[in-house]
């Protein structure tokens, strides 16, 4: 046998497009439009580049500490990472270690089947219901472990916390991880959770709400024994996912909270006008919860409403997959960005 039947093959996540041009409308991979918090700018600038002689601290215990302040938690009870993406994949790896499938909605964040195929966890999709909604009794109890977003990506469905108890409660033998990459915007964290049970993992980022995508940052909440598994393995894989800018920047970003409303405020505030004007022009849309919303059109097909936009350098999502394909993503951008985007699908849609 040769060297090339010994190797990993996987079929990998594809993430939006990170188009080089610069005057286009960037829509499509649910990036905050405004700036982080000047604090973060003040952190960088009084940064001492001397220091990255050095290793940095392997607990990022100044992050770990910022974040357990401001969620009213103690620092065993915080996990941090290079973005969710890594915290979910040392969660999958940690929690999901079961023959038994881990189980998540066929409509869901795209990464999910893909860690579970690169870790070689069995896994089961659960079809959503016909309103794209998760459906808790679906959820009942017999898996190796569960996950879903919420809201849930890329529908924007919002499931209210006593739902999200229920399925904690049905699957007391295994652990339920809730991504909440979008709880900012408007939805209830499941985060008191972590107190009443042992095994669930509430994961958050700084990508979204936090307006730091290119910092890299996300972080999980969970019971001490969760943490403890988790960092054993982080220990076991990479001491030093955290660098020391990362870590200072991020301290900061937590420290102003005044900011961090006021953003997220401002992007509820668009997306609510968007969805009105959206269902003005003939889409149809359910209400979103997140920093996006998911529209089709009756009487033209998403991918060509793609195409044309990306003419007027407006990108937006669209995945060519059952169920979704007549469906856009359309991320809040500011209320300019979004006055374009309206303005071209007028252009487009008006006889
Ligand atoms: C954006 C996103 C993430 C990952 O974001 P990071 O940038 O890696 O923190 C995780 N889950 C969902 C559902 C997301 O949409």
């Amino acid at each position: 046998m040769g060297f090339e039947e010994k190797i990993r093959r996987v079929t990998p996540y594809v993430p939006g497009e990170q188009p080089k041009e610069a005057d286009i409308i960037k829509l499509n991979t649910n990036e905050n439009p405004y700036p982080p918090s000047p604090k973060v700018e003040k952190a960088i600038r009084d940064f001492d580049a001397d220091s990255l002689r050095l290793y940095p601290d392997p607990a990022s215990s100044v992050l770990v500490e910022a974040l357990a302040k401001r969620y009213g938690l103690k620092e065993d009870e915080v996990f941090v990472g290079v973005g969710s993406d890594d915290v979910l994949a040392m969660c999958f790896l940690t929690f999901f270690n079961s023959d038994k499938p881990v189980v998540f909605p066929d409509i869901t964040y795209s990464f999910y089947d893909v860690w579970a195929e690169l870790f070689r966890i069995p896994y089961k999709q659960i079809p959503l219901d016909e309103n794209f909604r998760i459906v808790p009794g679906d959820y009942a109890g017999g898996a190796g472990g569960v996950i879903f977003p919420n809201p849930n990506a890329p529908t924007g469905a919002l499931m209210p916390l006593e739902e999200i108890r229920g399925i904690v409660r049905a699957n007391q033998d295994c652990v339920v991880i809730v991504d909440e990459a979008y709880i900012d915007f408007g939805g209830e964290t499941a985060l008191p959770l972590i107190r009443e049970f042992g095994n669930v993992a509430v994961v958050q980022t700084f990508s979204k709400s936090r307006s730091a995508a290119g910092l890299r940052i996300g972080y999980c909440f969970a019971n001490p024994k969760l943490i403890r598994a988790l960092n054993d393995v982080k220990y076991s894989f990479n001491s030093y996912t955290m660098n020391r800018l990362t870590i200072v920047a991020g301290a900061a970003a937590i420290e102003d909270e005044e900011y961090f409303r006021s953003s997220c405020a401002k992007i509820c505030a668009t997306r609510e006008r968007i969805t009105k004007a959206l269902r003005e022009t003939g889409f149809v849309l359910n209400d979103s919860a997140a920093n996006f919303v998911f529209a089709s059109h009756p009487d033209v097909p998403a991918g060509d409403i793609f195409k044309y936009l990306k003419t007027r350098k407006i990108y937006v999502r669209w995945w060519d997959k059952p169920r979704i394909r007549n469906h856009l993503r359309i991320t809040i951008g500011t209320d300019e960005q979004m006055d374009v985007l309206i303005r071209a699908l007028k252009d487009f849609l008006t006889p």
